[in-house]
């Protein structure tokens, strides 16, 4: 079973890549290094079943493989937003190049989707029958809509060409591998507070989130595309406990044990006040809940960022 993961140099590809080299696949790792980065990888480059290749998803890709996980996409909103068309080029052009892959190879391909096709729900927590609350032409939309688009896709392909696709709408994902400049939440406050510098809250810190630990977001990746063909999503793929920016920052100073103060930012354009998953139906059809609260996982994060501080 030879299997491809798209953005597998990143956050959530590398540990993917992990886990199916440890459940005995061959894995073909495609990454342009937009966000990722070799280190991620370095540990399996010498492995006889790994094998890496730089490559830009825009572009056309022939290989032969029987299972495609497409992650490639910057995730987060610094990042994604410093080239919003490059961004929606990945999530639209990779898309297509990924499925005519799919398609000539008929190899399953799973989508790894967000929470952000939701935009500013207003419904809440959000089910996967909700449509969502997007802005079209705001700065989180090269991601919010490519990604949309990026869906829409994949349903057509499965209704136009009977491919076989899984849609997993991951919410909020944190731990080991994330950049330091990452920029998302969890690994800022971690590495400020590790630095003895404010944590920067972006408005009043109310609005909230529900974070899942990687190891058990990667566990629901791969049991979704080990379901039966009829089951192709979306399906939402998240920790339902839900916390504020204060909370969070709370939390990661009284667990590093930091002396940093609170710094109010100002809230970027397109925030979501909420966000929290409804996971009935990952719980139905995968038998599958997170299991690493949010203490834990952030005490797992934490060594991993002191190490590379230290390094
Ligand atoms: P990441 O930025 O660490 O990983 C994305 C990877 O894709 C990087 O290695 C990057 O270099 C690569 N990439 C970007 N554009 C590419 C291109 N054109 N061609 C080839 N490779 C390209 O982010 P992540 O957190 O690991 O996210 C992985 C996927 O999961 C993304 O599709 C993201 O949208 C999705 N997702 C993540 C989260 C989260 O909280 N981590 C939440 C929702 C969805
Ligand atoms: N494609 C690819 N690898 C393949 C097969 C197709 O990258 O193994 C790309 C190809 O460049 C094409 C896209 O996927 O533009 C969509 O392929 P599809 O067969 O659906 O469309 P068509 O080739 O008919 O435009
Ligand atoms: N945020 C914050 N301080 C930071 C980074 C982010 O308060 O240093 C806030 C951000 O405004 C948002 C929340 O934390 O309300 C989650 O942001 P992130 O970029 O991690 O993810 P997303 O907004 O895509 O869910």
């Amino acid at each position: 079973m030879i299997v491809l993961v798209t953005g597998g140099a990143g956050f959530l590809g590398s540990h993917l890549c992990d886990r199916l080299i440890e459940q005995g696949a061959d894995v073909l790792c495609v990454d342009n290094y937009y966000t990722g980065s070799r280190r991620n990888v370095q540990h399996l480059l010498s492995h006889p079943r790994f094998e890496m290749l730089r490559h830009d998803v825009t572009f056309p890709l022939y290989v032969e493989v029987q299972q495609i996980y497409n992650l490639a996409c910057p995730a987060s909103p610094i990042h994604y937003q410093r080239d919003p068309v490059q961004t929606t080029k990945t999530s639209v052009h990779g898309a297509i190049n990924m499925l005519g892959l799919a398609k000539r190879t008929r190899a399953r391909i799973l989508q790894a989707s967000t929470s952000e096709v939701y935009g500013d729900p207003a419904v809440h927590p959000q089910p996967e029958t909700y449509w969502g609350h997007v802005n079209p032409v705001g700065p989180r939309s090269c991601y919010d809509e490519g990604k949309r688009c990026a869906e829409t896709l994949f349903f057509d392909y499965y209704r136009q060409h009977r491919l076989e696709i899984k849609v997993a709408r991951i919410f909020n994902t944190y731990g080991p591998r994330m950049r330091l400049d990452d920029g998302r939440v969890v690994s800022n406050f971690i590495v400020q507070a590790l630095r003895g510098q404010d944590l920067t809250i972006y408005g009043d810190g109310s609005q909230t989130r529900s974070f899942c630990y990687v190891d058990d977001l990667i566990g629901a990746l791969a049991a979704l595309m080990q379901t039966a063909p009829e089951i192709t999503g979306p399906i939402n793929l998240g920790n339902p406990g839900e916390f504020s920016m204060l909370e969070l920052a709370e939390l990661v100073l009284e667990l590093t044990g930091s002396k940093s103060k609170l710094v109010f930012h100002p809230l970027p354009a397109d925030d979501p006040v909420q966000r929290c998953p409804d996971i009935t139906l990952a719980r139905e059809v995968l038998g599958w809940a997170p299991k690493v609260d949010l203490a834990d996982g952030l005490r797992e994060t934490i060594r991993y960022f002191r190490e590379v501080l230290a390094a």
